[in-house]
């Protein structure tokens, strides 16, 4: 599929999410945010939610999580540009607290679908609510991201073989230098696994 009708694809699913209330999200979102970046990449990146930035926006990971991400891709020799950068769920959750499972049921097609579209061979996993939809789609256990991060996952997705690698979401290092160098760690090895 040419990035033209990856594009076309995307924008539908972009309006689908406009009009959206499968959840009680709906409620309290001002722009629902689809996600951003290279349609061919073969590495996307999934976070959680939208947080107030990206929901003033519609864009993913703006605020302080998304200048850190953009260190971390920086760090690698990678940009934003040459990725893909989606959530588990399009909009915003009040006071930007997890997503409920519900929540997460009743958004993920979304992101199924987005991931049909890309079709790519490594799936970062950033956070709790991320690994937790990956874990459960491709049925595997986790035990904790302190357990699993830095860790990969070989997968069967509906368009071929899949790594599943898990790292924690960078909003949690915002004000944690260790984890911050736990996630620079993790992505020097996100780097070795792309070069190999
Ligand atoms: S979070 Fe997802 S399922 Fe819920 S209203 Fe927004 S787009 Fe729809």
């Amino acid at each position: 599929m040419n990035e033209n009708l990856k594009q076309q694809f995307m924008n539908k699913i972009l309006e689908k999410i406009k009009t959206c209330m499968e959840c009680s999200l709906c409620e309290g979102r001002c722009k629902p945010v689809l996600g951003e970046g290279n349609l061919n990449s073969e590495l996307v990146f999934i976070g959680e939610a939208p947080g107030r930035k990206e929901d003033e926006v519609g864009r993913p990971f703006v605020g302080s999580a998304g200048q850190l991400l953009d260190r971390l891709l920086f760090g690698i020799g990678l940009s934003r540009k040459a990725v893909y950068i989606s959530n588990v769920v399009k909009c915003r959750p009040p006071d930007n607290r997890r997503p409920t499972i519900e929540e997460m049921e009743a958004c993920t097609p979304f992101l199924e679908e987005q991931l049909e579209i890309i079709k790519p061979k490594i799936i970062v996993a950033m956070g709790n609510s991320a690994i937790s939809f990956f874990s459960k789609k491709f049925g595997f256990k986790v035990i904790g991201m302190w357990r699993i991060h830095g860790k990969i996952f070989q997968v069967e997705a509906p368009w071929g073989k899949v790594i599943l690698f898990a790292t924690f979401h960078p909003a949690a290092a915002l004000y944690n230098k260790d984890l911050e160098k736990i996630l620079e760690d993790d992505f020097k090895k996100l780097s070795t696994l792309l070069k190999s």
